[in-house]
This record gives C-alpha cells, structure tokens and sequence, in this order.
C-alpha cells in the first residue's frame, strides 16, 4: 500500500498560521498528543470491560514519551486503540484536520484576550506542526488481523501513507523536532510540559531520553555501577571475596521499576471519605509549592447536573502582606487546561489556591462565549455556596478554630461579600471583627455588647498605632473598637454600611463626644460651666486667631477622661470624601473641584481636665494673653500628635514652645 494526498487546497498557509496562532503556547502540543495517548487507551479499556477487545494478561497500559537528542526526535507510544488505515484517513485526514482548519477559521482573526479560547484547547492533532516539520504515525489497530498503517506528512500539507512497523496494538507519534521545536530537546523544558500539563492524567507516563553519554558520564557510570554502598563499619569487616561476590549480586540485580511522571488518580477524583488530613496537606504542598500548610479545605465533589470535582484550598496569608495571591488551576478529565481562568471561576475565588476539574464544560468557545455559557453560571454557584456552607459550618461548630483562622481568611470573605451578593448573604451571620480587645466578634455581638454606650455604632481603628490615643481612651470607658486596618477595609466600610442601614460605622476619631461625655446631673455642669470665663464660641475665636485656622471647630465638652485636655475628631463624612479624592482623585478636573476640600475638623477641649480648666478660666485682661495663646497652641498640638504625626516644621515648633513653657514654669517657681 502507499498512497499519497494533499490534505486540503487552503493548506499552504496551514502551517504559518498555527505557528503564529500558537506561538506563545507552543507546548500545547504536548498536552493535546499525550492526551490522545491517554484517550486511546481509555477507549480500549472500555471495550475491553464491554467484552469487545481483547488484551494479553498482565499487559499494563502506559504511555512513553522518549527524547532523542541525537536524532532530534520525540516520540509519544501508547498500546491504546490504535488505528487502521482507514481510521487515519477518517481521523487524522479528514476529522482532525478539518478540526484544526475550523479552529483556526474561527480564532485567526480574533486577538483580543476576550475572544481567546481557554488554554486553545480543541486544536488536537495538527498542534504536532507546531513544534515539527515532519511527523509520523505508526500505528496497529486492536482490531483482528489489523495491518499496521503508517502516515508521513512534511510540513502539514502532503501526507503519504504505506504500511506500517508497528508489531504490537497502539500508536507511535513521532515528531521530527525543527526550528521551532528545538527547545524541546532540551530535557528541562520538555519536562517542565509534561509535568504542567499531564501530571495527573488517567494512563502513567514515563519518559526516556535518549543521547549518547558524554566520556565524563560514562566514566561515572562505570565508577558506580563498581561501587558498593555500604557503612564504614561494613567496609571494615569486608573480605575481598565478600567484596567481589556483593558486587556480582549488584549486577545481577533487576533495576528498579521505574516511576510514571503523573498521578493517575489524583486526589480530587477519590471520595473525600476516603481522604486524609494528611493526603490533602501532602497534595496541597506537591501541587501549589507551598511549604506551609493549608488552613482548611473544600473537596467538590458533584455528578448531577453536570460533573464537577476539584478541592479549594485556604491558604495561610503570607505575613505582612494584606494581599492574597491564589490559583485555580483548571482541569477537564484529568487535563490541564490553565490556571486562574476568570472567566470560569468566581474572581473571589481567584484568591484561594485549588484545582477544579470540570469535563463538561465546553473549552472550545471562546471565553466571552463561555461566560454567557449557563454552565458557568451554576458551576459557580454551586461553588459559591459550598465555599459559603464550609464557612458557616466551622462558624457555627467550631468558633474557637474558626477565630484562630479569621486573622487570615477574613481579607478573603470580605472581597467575597463585596463580589458577589449570594456569598454575603450566606456569609454574613459568621462575619467576624477583631476589636481593641483582642476579640472576635460578630457585628451583632458587637452591637449588643456596646448598645449601653453607643446605640448602633461600629466604631473602626484603622491604624492602631495613630489611633493609639483614642483607643486608651476607649479602653479606659470600657469601650471597644473593631480593627479594620487593611486596604480591603476601606471599601468594606462602606459597604457594610450599605447592608446595614441602620448601624453607623465610624472611625475611632470620628464624632465620638456622644459616647465619651460624661452624664453629669445639670447642677454640677452648670456651676462648674459658671466659673468659666469662655463661651463656646469666644474659645473657637481664640483657638482660631491662634492657630491662624478659620474652618477649625472648637466645643467645649465634658469628657470622663480627665487627663486628656483636648482631642481632635474628624468628621467621618468628610475624611471619606477625602479618602475617595485620594483614591480616585488623580484626574485633573476632580483635583481642581475638590481643591479646597478639606476635613472638617473639630478640637474638642474637655473641661474636665486641670489645665483646661484653668484655661477656661483665665481672664485675658489679667495681662496672660500671651500665655493663653501659648497654652492654646500647646493643648492644640498635644491633640494632634495623638492625631497624626506632626511635620517637621510643627514639630520643631512644639519643641520650642515647650521649651518656652518649661522656663516659664522654671522662672515662676524660682519667684515663690
Ligand atoms: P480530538 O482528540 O479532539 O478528537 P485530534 O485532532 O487530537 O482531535 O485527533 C483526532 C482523532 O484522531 C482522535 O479523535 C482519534 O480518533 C484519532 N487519534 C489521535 N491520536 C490517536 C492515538 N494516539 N491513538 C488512536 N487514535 C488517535
């Protein structure tokens, strides 16, 4: 038999077009011919169960990979199905080709990321072009009397069949590496696409490269193989002979079998009844290279109405780093497709590491046509409320494990709230807040807790070191702040406030007169309000004047904290408006509108402390006016510095006047 064939008249620019199509994942190849390997024997073993093949006892199914460096060959075997040559013609001449022709038909033009196919899977066969100028199938049908058939084609433009060598059932694929290909003679790289895309294929995977040994290995190799491993101790006690019949043994010795490169059933494929802790931990570490251990985990595992199976795993946040990198790597039927597909998996989840293994999901559509796809949409709600149930589950069950884990998978559920509307809904009973006081809390523990002292109000620390001043005096009127101090906090804020219309969120410096005032009975305030020289508003003027600050806001309260003379709050309205310029604002219109915006602020002075008090009192005419406006500045600066860092200028003037104030004490005490 030989004939030959041109496999369509469109084929001259075949080629040039995979090539450039393809050019930046060009080892697609590798997962496309090695998973027609694994198909070829999965289809065999189905009819070998059905009764309609045999196969000779004992035979194992495998699939060999072999680099030939010197021949600059790569061969993919397989003792699958196999082919006749009338099968060739069918599936490699016309369906394969006129699937990689339709393939290319529709994605040539279509560059944008949107249009692209997931990991261009579906190019099957011809992707060998990729990679080789010539390739080759060698191939015996599991058929009776099957003749071996043989298909050479240059180029991937004319074939010539004839018959084959092959003498036992399956296929040989082999590929005359060239140009383009010849990074694949290298071992490392074709190992580095082996193990990314079939390290859990179904069918194991050995590879054997073959190249002549340079003198130096050879030389090694002889070293070794006269070389008895044995302790000092052994070696002491050895005679010559031993030595030499050690030896002999050695040599006779079977190698030892050799290991498939994949996992042929991988974790997510068994029934989680029938995994352990430590399986999940030790897959975990093989698969995402992580040394730590994950928190916890999610096995999926669905048949109906579409098939699903895959394992999420909540990785330990990497220390100070409030950002979550994850990975989801996609699979369909033991195939890797790619990784971090937002198009298939809920963003929330992006953040999370896992695998998913999704053989329904139709992967050669583009990924804007996928995300239209219904599927999509159940696989990720289906996932969503898996993730959701996990979570309320260890909520409810197990608080204790679940607060020790918040510190880490709180950046995670919050996003996820704001992502997605079913996950908050499901979530929002186990959302917890850290406080000052170093616990976890739900936001109706919070609010039942504080409701004596401030009726539905969360009050935030969103930096607990800038903060420090308000949250000693939270602490001391027994009140207690949640931390909310990363940048997913911000917009969560807000947010938490939108789901929550009737709670006020706000921050620690915020109004919070109300909460810190002291419930005096009205005879004691307004004695002790007599005995001040001041107004409320003759204060602000002063304060003003002083600071030479025409918006500041001066009141005069009665706060339980006597040792603290003043603090500086901050409307939270307006430090949100400030936040969101700071944000958004890098456009030059929204600059110049919001160009004289600026916090309102408010010095509250409290007449319970001593030298407010005294403050209160002076009486300018006394000739003290210099000294009250020293005091004043002072009172102002000592409530910025619990505020904000001060600038270099404010500061060099603090230190001054405290000087200044200092010798002033000194001289007065020296006149007694
Ligand atoms: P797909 O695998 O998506 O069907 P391909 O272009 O990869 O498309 O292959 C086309 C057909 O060629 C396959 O469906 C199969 O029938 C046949 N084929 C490819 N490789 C092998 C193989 N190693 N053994 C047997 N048949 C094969």
């Amino acid at each position: 038999m030989n004939e030959k064939g041109n496999l369509s008249i469109n084929s001259e620019n075949f080629l040039p077009i995979i090539k450039k199509w393809l050019y930046t994942d060009k080892d697609i190849f590798v997962r496309e011919l090695v998973s027609n390997a694994c198909d070829a024997v999965t289809k065999l073993e189905k009819l070998v169960r059905m009764g309609e093949a045999e196969i000779p006892e004992n035979e194992k199914f495998a699939i060999h990979v072999v680099l030939d460096q010197d021949q600059h060959t790569l061969q993919i075997i397989d003792n699958g199905i196999g082919m006749t040559a009338d099968e060739i013609k069918k599936y490699i001449n016309q369906i394969a080709f006129s699937g990689a022709t339709d393939f290319l038909a529709k994605f040539q033009e279509k560059t944008e990321q949107d249009n692209e196919i997931i990991g261009h899977f579906g190019l099957g066969f011809y992707s060998a072009f990729m990679v080789a100028d010539k390739v080759e199938i060698d191939t015996l049908s599991y058929q009776k009397n099957a003749q071996a058939a043989k298909w050479i084609c240059e180029g991937g433009i004319d074939y010539e069949m004839d018959n084959g060598t092959r003498e036992t059932r399956g296929t040989t694929i082999t590929l005359y590496l060239g140009e383009d290909g010849k990074v694949f003679l290298e071992e490392s790289t074709l190992y580095t696409a082996l193990r990314k895309y079939c390290s859990f294929m179904p069918v194991p995977i050995f590879v054997d490269i073959l190249k002549e040994p340079t003198e130096e290995e050879k030389e090694a190799e002889k070293k070794e193989s006269n070389t008895l491993h044995v302790s000092p101790e052994e070696a002491a006690n050895l005679t010559k002979e031993d030595a030499l019949e050690k030896l002999e043994q050695k040599h006779s010795e079977e190698p030892e079998e050799p290991k498939p490169l994949n996992d042929t059933t991988p974790l997510w494929q068994k029934q989680p009844k029938d995994c352990t802790d430590e399986d999940y931990k030790t897959f975990y570490h093989q698969v995402f290279f992580d040394v730590n251990d994950p928190l916890f985990w999610i096995h999926l595992n669905m048949d109906y109405p579409f098939r699903l199976k895959g394992i999420l795993f909540f990785p330990k946040l990497v220390e100070h780093m409030d950002v979550m990198e994850g990975e989801i790597k996609l699979y369909s039927n033991q195939v890797y497709i790619a990784d971090n597909i937002k198009e298939v998996v809920p963003d929330f989840l992006l953040l999370l590491k896992g695998v998913l293994d999704c053989p329904d999901m139709p992967l050669n559509v583009s990924r804007s046509a996928l995300q239209n796809d219904g599927y999509v949409e159940k696989m990720n709600s289906y996932i969503t409320k898996k993730v959701a149930d996990k979570l309320t589950q260890l909520f409810k069950n197990d608080r204790p494990v679940y607060e020790g884990f918040w510190d880490d998978i709180g950046v995670f559920i919050k996003y996820g709230c704001m992502r997605e509307e079913k996950f908050y809904d499901k979530v929002k009973d186990a959302l917890l807040f850290k406080t000052t006081d170093g616990v976890y809390e739900t936001l109706s523990e919070y609010l039942e807790k504080n409701k004596e002292k401030h009726e539905n109000k969360l009050f935030f620390v969103s930096d607990e070191n800038l903060q420090a001043q308000y949250i000693r005096l939270f602490k001391e009127q027994g009140l207690e702040a949640a931390i909310m101090s990363t940048t997913i906090d911000k917009p969560f804020v807000s947010f938490l406030e939108y789901k929550n219309p009737g709670v006020k969120v706000q921050r620690i410096d915020a109004d919070i007169t109300d909460t810190l005032q002291k419930k005096e009975d009205e005879d004691t305030s307004e004695a002790k309000k007599q005995s001040e020289v001041f107004t409320n508003s003759q204060m602000e003027t002063l304060f003003r004047d002083v600071l030479n600050n025409n918006s500041l806001k001066v009141s005069v309260e009665t706060l339980k904290a006597e040792k603290v003379s003043a603090m500086i709050l901050l409307s939270e309205e307006s430090r949100r408006m400030m936040e969101m310029m700071e944000a958004y604002g890098n456009g030059a219109d929204l600059k110049a509108m919001f160009a004289n915006v600026k916090p309102e602020e408010t010095l509250v002075l409290n007449r319970s402390n001593g030298l407010v008090k005294y403050l209160l009192s002076m009486n300018e005419k006394d000739g003290k006016k210099e000294d009250m406006k020293l005091l004043c500045h002072q009172i102002y600066d000592l409530a910025l510095m619990s505020h904000r860092p001060l600038t270099s200028e404010e500061m060099t003037s603090f230190i001054d006047r405290s000087n200044t104030l200092l010798e002033k004490l000194a001289s007065f005490e020296a006149s007694k």
